[in-house]
C-alpha cells in the first residue's frame, strides 16, 4: 500500500503482553469486517479486528481503490476507497481495535467454549465469538523470484514498509509499476527525514498503473536528478559480508548491469489465499465457508462468516449481500455474549439506547 492511501484508523493497538479476553474478534477488515464493526457496536458488543493487509478496506482499497461503486444502497457513486473511508468513520463510536499487518494462524475451542486465537505477530486473544470476514482470503505479497534472495527478507529485502526510518540514508532500489512503487520511490527521493541517499525506480517496461499525477512527479525528479528510472528485471545480486550489496539487473536488451543496493522494496502486488482458515474445522465448499442463513453461522457454533468467504444457496458476491449478512451475525452473536438477556431489535431512529451508542442526541418527542 502506497504511503498516506488510506485515512487513519482510530483504535490501532500496541503489542500486548498476554491474551486480550473479548467478546468478538473479526478476522478481516474489508467493507463487511468494518460494518460487522457496527452490527456488534448496536448491540453492544466491542470487537477486535485483524487483517493481514497494514490497512483497512480489503478488496476495495487494494484492488480498486478510485474505481467508482453504484450498488451501495443510498450513495449514488462511490469509490472503493471513499467507501472504505465512511465505513471507518461510522464505526468510530463503536471503539473497535484494530490490529493490522497481521494474518490469524490459529483458531481453538477452548474447554469453556470460548476460542484461543493468534496471529503471525503474536496476538493472542479468547473471544467468545469469531466473525470470519476474510473475503477471498488472506493478500500475501507476490514475491520476487531470485534463487537465494529471500534470505533477506525483513533486513534487506521488503514487501512492506513498516518502518521508513531504516531505509533513510541507505542506497535504495524499488522495484514495481503501480501506485505502491512509485509513491514510496517518490518519498524516499523527497527532502525529508527519510530521504534516501540515492533511489531507483526498476519497473519491467516504460507504462505504470500507478496515478498520472504521481508518474509526471517521478519524471521530474528524475529530470532534476533527484531519482533513477530503470526498466529491466532483477535477475540477481551481489553479496559482501553476508549484506547484500548489489543487485543484477537485465534490460529489454539482455544486458546486466550491476546496481548498488542496500535495500530493495518489491511491489508485485497481491495475491490472496484462503491459507490458515482452512484448518480451523470449518466445514468449506470449493474454498468457501458453509454458513446457515439464519445467523450466518458455521458448522461451529460461535463461530460466523460473513463477505465474500462464505457460500449458502443463492449467495451474491456483493458488498450489499455482506452487509445483511453482518446484521443476522450480530444478533446470532448476541446470544453468546449476553447468554440472560432478550436481544430486541431497536431502531437507530428511535431507540435512546442506540443514540447513546452511538454518541448522537435523542431528538425531543414530538
Ligand atoms: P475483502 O474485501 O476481500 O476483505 C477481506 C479481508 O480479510 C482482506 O483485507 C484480507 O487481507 C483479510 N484476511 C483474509 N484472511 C485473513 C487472515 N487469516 N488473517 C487476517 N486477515 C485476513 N461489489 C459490489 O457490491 N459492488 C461493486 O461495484 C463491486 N465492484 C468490484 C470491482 C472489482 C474490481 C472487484 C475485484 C470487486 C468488486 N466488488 C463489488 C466485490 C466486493 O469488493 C467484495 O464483495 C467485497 O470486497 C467483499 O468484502 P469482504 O469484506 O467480504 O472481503
Amino acid at each position: 500500500m502506497a504511503p498516506g492511501a488510506t485515512g487513519a484508523i482510530a483504535g490501532l493497538a500496541a503489542r500486548p503482553e498476554g491474551p486480550i479476553e473479548s467478546d468478538a474478534v473479526i478476522v478481516g477488515a474489508g467493507p463487511v469486517g468494518l460494518f460487522q464493526v457496527f452490527e456488534l457496536g448496536l448491540l453492544e458488543i466491542k470487537a477486535h479486528v485483524v487483517d493481514s493487509l497494514t490497512c483497512a478496506g480489503g478488496q476495495c482499497i487494494e484492488l480498486y481503490p478510485d474505481k467508482p461503486i453504484y450498488d451501495i444502497p443510498a450513495i449514488q457513486v462511490c469509490t472503493g476507497r471513499e467507501l472504505t473511508q465512511r465505513l471507518l468513520k461510522q464505526i468510530e463510536p463503536l471503539g473497535a481495535t484494530f490490529h493490522l499487518g497481521q494474518e490469524v494462524t490459529s483458531v481453538r475451542k477452548r474447554d469453556d467454549g470460548r476460542f484461543d486465537v493468534a496471529t503471525s505477530r503474536g496476538t493472542r486473544f479468547i473471544t467468545k465469538t469469531l466473525f470470519i470476514a476474510g473475503g477471498v482470503g488472506s493478500f500475501q505479497p507476490r514475491t520476487l523470484k531470485v534463487d537465494g534472495i529471500e534470505r533477506f527478507v525483513d533486513q534487506q529485502l521488503f514487501y512492506h514498509v513498516r518502518d521508513p526510518a531504516r531505509i533513510a540514508g541507505k542506497r535504495l532500489v524499488v522495484v514495481g509499476g503501480g501506485d505502491a512503487a512509485v509513491d514510496w520511490a517518490l518519498h524516499f527521493a523527497a527532502d525529508g527525514p527519510n530521504r534516501a541517499e540515492r533511489v531507483v525506480l526498476l519497473h519491467r517496461r516504460d507504462g505504470f498503473q500507478a496515478a498520472s499525477a504521481s508518474v509526471t512527479r517521478m519524471r521530474e525528479m528524475c529530470a532534476a536528478g533527484a531519482m533513477q528510472f530503470m526498466v529491466g528485471q532483477v535477475t540477481g545480486f551481489d553479496e559482501h559480508d553476508k549484506q547484500m550489496s548489489a543487485l543484477r539487473v537485465t534490460g529489454v536488451d539482455g544486458v546486466e548491469l550491476q546496481v548498488p543496493a542496500d535495500m530493495l522494496l518489491v511491489f508485485f502486488g497481491l495475491s490472496p489465499r484462503l491459507g490458515p482458515i482452512a484448518d480451523w474445522g470449518l466445514q468449506i465448499e470449493r474454498k468457501q465457508i458453509v454458513v446457515d442463513t439464519e445467523k450466518f453461522e458455521t458448522n461451529v457454533p460461535g463461530i460466523f462468516a460473513v463477505g465474500d468467504i462464505n457460500t449458502y444457496p443463492g449467495k451474491k458476491k456483493l458488498i450489499l449481500s455482506g452487509f445483511h449478512e453482518a446484521a443476522l451475525a450480530a444478533f446470532g452473536a448476541a446470544g453468546y455474549v449476553f447468554p440472560e438477556k432478550r436481544i430486541l431489535l431497536q431502531y437507530t431512529t428511535t431507540s435512546p439506547r442506540l443514540h447513546k451508542v452511538l454518541g448522537v442526541e435523542t431528538p425531543p418527542l414530538d
